[in-house]
């Protein structure tokens, strides 16, 4: 019997969100569409094992298979992201985040991450998550003129607090991480360096940002953003951290791994290797680029004046708004964004005076530089007139047409 048939309700709410996928313009950064093959995987059989423990030594029999799949997504894992130790096990990036460290440091010792407030994750050492509980946060932040990460003030920083772990990598962060400028850093007050690739996963698989693998201790990464795989992480590593993560992952913090999203992780491992996915990585970046030149030419400041990756901030302040209202203008109007702070932010995290968007899931729809365009005057026009809902409907029709162009799965 079919989902249609068993369960109508949860059913039609697919159905819905389906359409609302196809017919709003999304521009959350962290957002994509999963190939069918992915969802395929992702919704097999392999939901139905029990797999604790590691390929060759599980706790339960009958894993034959679930060994075969798993030892190819951690080979492909490693060869993607050149290191030696890859953990495909982690359910989330916040798990992978909260293992590594484990790993990495004991309870109360430093850890250093950019502030959440100018584009750190709720991982990196924010008081309401678990890191800023257990361990002994000091936050670095960006500069205040030029908005991006100033690596002799980290150094600095670092040489001051002498901490176990300097964690690089972010999510509201439009500049390039330079890795190697952190692994001076770290090398200089023997810390170890975690680079949580989540966001650029995508780019650095692509070539499009320069690779974590050849600096990090650690990588962390969620595969389901700019990587376009399924909801999920994984963890790589230098051959010293390979125990310990391991036993970190399982039994450590976890049980049985979730063997259909391991399949679908070595699925999109498999697609991130092919050279198409070197042409979408770069057009991710030549969208942003373009993306924030038009943006700019509508009146809005960006934070750090552009982007070197897939995602723009951009300080609706400069239009005399807050993030909160422009997120809702921008929904009614079938943009769909998140509001975010900005650097130095006077607003409160739950207002913001930013909006962040990205490029990675309008490339999957296959928009080009040229779309662009039309993508901001829609973003724009939006936020023209933020109360008035009668325009907002209006506008959100001409988005679905625009949008009627780029399918998603075809006839899925
Ligand atoms: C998204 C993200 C995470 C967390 O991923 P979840 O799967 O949502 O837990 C961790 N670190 C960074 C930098 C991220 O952007």
């Amino acid at each position: 019997m079919s989902l249609k048939e068993k369960d109508p309700k949860i059913f039609s709410l697919v159905e819905k969100e389906l359409e609302r996928q196809i017919d709003t313009l999304d521009l959350i950064a962290s957002e994509n569409y999963a190939p069918k093959e992915i969802l395929e995987a992702s919704a097999s059989v392999l939901t139905n094992k029990y797999s604790e423990g590691y390929p060759g030594k599980r706790y339960y029999a009958g894993n034959e298979f679930i060994d075969q799949i798993e030892l190819i997504a951690i080979e492909r894992a490693s060869k993607l992201f050149g290191m030696p130790c890859a953990n495909v096990q982690p359910h989330s990036g916040s798990s992978a985040n909260f293992e590594a460290y484990r790993a990495l440091m004991k309870e109360g010792d430093t850890l250093m991450g950019l502030k959440l407030d100018q584009g750190g994750h709720l991982t990196h050492g924010s008081p309401v998550n678990f890191s800023g509980q257990l361990y002994n946060i000091v936050s670095y932040g960006v500069d205040k003129e030029t908005e991006q990460l100033d690596y002799d003030a980290i150094m600095e920083q670092a040489k001051e607090v002498k901490p176990k772990v300097i964690v690089c990598g972010y999510t509201a962060y439009p500049r390039t991480v330079y890795f190697d400028k952190f692994r001076e850093i770290a090398d200089a007050c023997g810390a170890y360096l975690l680079c949580d690739i989540a966001h650029i996963a995508g780019l650095i698989a692509g070539g499009a940002h320069m690779p974590a693998g050849p600096y990090a201790d650690v990588i962390t990464t969620t595969t389901h953003k700019s990587l376009r795989g399924p909801r999920g992480a994984i963890i790589l590593a230098k051959e010293e951290h390979c125990k310990l993560i391991n036993k970190g992952v399982f039994p450590g913090s976890q049980g049985g791994p979730l063997d259909h999203i391991t399949a679908a992780k070595a699925v999109c491992f498999h697609n991130a290797m092919q050279p198409e996915f070197k042409e979408y990585a770069a057009q991710i970046v030549k969208n942003a680029k373009a993306l924030a030149e038009e943006l700019k030419k509508h009146g809005f400041r960006l934070v750090s004046g552009g982007t070197d990756n897939h995602l723009i901030l951009i300080d609706v302040k400069s239009k005399g708004l807050n993030g909160k209202i422009a997120q809702n203008a921008l929904e009614n109007s079938g943009i769909i964004t998140n509001k975010n702070t900005i650097p130095y932010d006077t607003e409160k995290p739950f207002v913001g005076s930013g909006i962040r968007v990205g490029t990675p899931a309008v490339t999957t729809r296959g928009m080009k530089e040229e779309e662009m365009k039309y993508v901001a005057e829609l973003f724009s026009r939006a936020l023209e007139k933020p109360e008035d809902e009668e325009f907002h409907k209006k506008l959100k029709s001409e988005v679905k047409e625009f949008m009627g162009r780029f399918p998603i799965y075809g006839d899925l």
